[in-house]
């Protein structure tokens, strides 16, 4: 008998789906008054979209910069591992093979990211520390200009000039030494290409969209996707920056970026980095959500693709679009596996 649609999803998500960033870290740091938020606001979407990994993205807001950066992280952290410690669900993880056994074990595992290096303020010293804490992904910028280099701005121009800093280089020497992911998410062009001149692991960029799509620095363009594709690295894509025009913020033309990728450097550079933020948006006061725009710009969700338990419509999708089951397991979590065991 001809399986349908849905079992065929099943089937494939059975084995797992990965999203590499997503800015868990932060809403449990904002909502540290509250008991067991991951359990009951995270979990039930977790699991409905099959989640096995999600990289828990540590960022601090301008608004702590910089005397509570340190403290912010560090307690970002605390809050990761106490609703962790409340069920057995979650694991975190800071190897590949913990990751294997998370999910043999059916839990959901968090892999810690640091997006933005401003917490180790200009001390290499910090970097052991946070390494040992669990974090084993680091993006040196978020789009502002720190210690380590400069951000890509939300613009088709207009980022510095320079590349990165003695402090920056530093810091990814120390990446690769200790077994860290280097994440190229953010920063700007120059510093894109001074990173991979000066690393020899596979590099990430956890979450971007296409600069073929929606020209911003912020983004990647496809000079910079056949570098990653040279380097057998992986490309996260995001779910928020698919297309400057509200209507055009659709789950095809997330699928769109998904085939260009594949198109320009194959399969195996694919993965998922969904930057879910509209659950922490519709949190926001108005004013602040005027801030992120006139700072970086407007987020456009895609209506059925806000949250983890949405996964289901991309894996649909993708079948929909002619994807086979081996590109779609890679997509969902192979490649990025690769890289955990390459690197971790
Ligand atoms: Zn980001």
């Amino acid at each position: 008998m001809k399986e349908s649609t849905e079992d065929r999803i099943e089937r494939l998500q059975a084995g797992g789906v990965i999203d590499m960033h997503f800015d868990l870290p932060m809403d449990l740091y904002e909502k540290r008054e509250r008991k067991d938020v991951l359990a009951t606001e995270f979990l039930p979407e977790f699991e409905a979209g099959n989640i096995s990994v999600i990289g828990a993205a540590i960022y601090i807001e301008d608004r702590y910069l910089p005397q509570k950066c340190l403290r912010v992280a560090l307690d970002q952290i605390a809050r990761l591992y106490a609703e962790t410690a409340t069920s057995d669900c979650f694991a975190i993880c800071k190897t590949y093979r913990e990751i294997q056994v998370a999910k043999e074990t059916g839990k959901i595992a968090f892999l810690i990211t640091m997006e933005g290096v401003e917490p180790l303020g200009t001390d290499l010293n910090q970097l052991r520390v946070f390494y040992e804490l669990g974090v084993r992904s680091i993006g040196l910028t978020h789009a502002r200009t720190n210690a380590a280099g400069h951000g890509g701005v939300f613009a088709a121009s207009g980022s510095a000039r320079e590349g990165l800093t003695a402090f920056g280089r530093e810091v990814l020497h120390e990446c690769e030494t200790l077994g860290v992911i280097v994440d190229l998410a953010h920063i700007n062009p120059v510093g894109f290409e001074e990173i991979l001149s000066i690393t020899t692991t596979p590099p990430i960029v956890s979450h971007t969209n296409l600069r073929g799509y929606y020209d911003i620095e912020r983004n990647i363009s496809d000079e910079q996707i056949k570098m990653i594709g040279e380097r057998h690295g992986v490309i996260g894509v995001n779910s928020i920056l698919v297309s400057p025009r509200e209507e055009e913020s659709t789950l095809d033309h997330y699928v769109d970026h998904i085939e260009r990728i594949a198109k320009l450097t194959g399969i195996d550079s694919v993965g998922i980095g969904f930057d879910f933020f509209d659950f922490i948006y519709r949190q926001w006061p108005e004013a602040k959500q005027k801030e992120l725009a006139t700072k970086f710009t407007t987020p456009h969700f895609i209506p059925d693709l806000t949250n983890h338990s949405h996964n289901r419509n991309l894996t649909r999708r993708l079948i929909e679009r002619g994807f086979g089951d081996v590109d779609i397991e890679k997509i969902l979590r192979g490649n990025w596996l690769r890289i955990f065991k390459e690197v971790l």
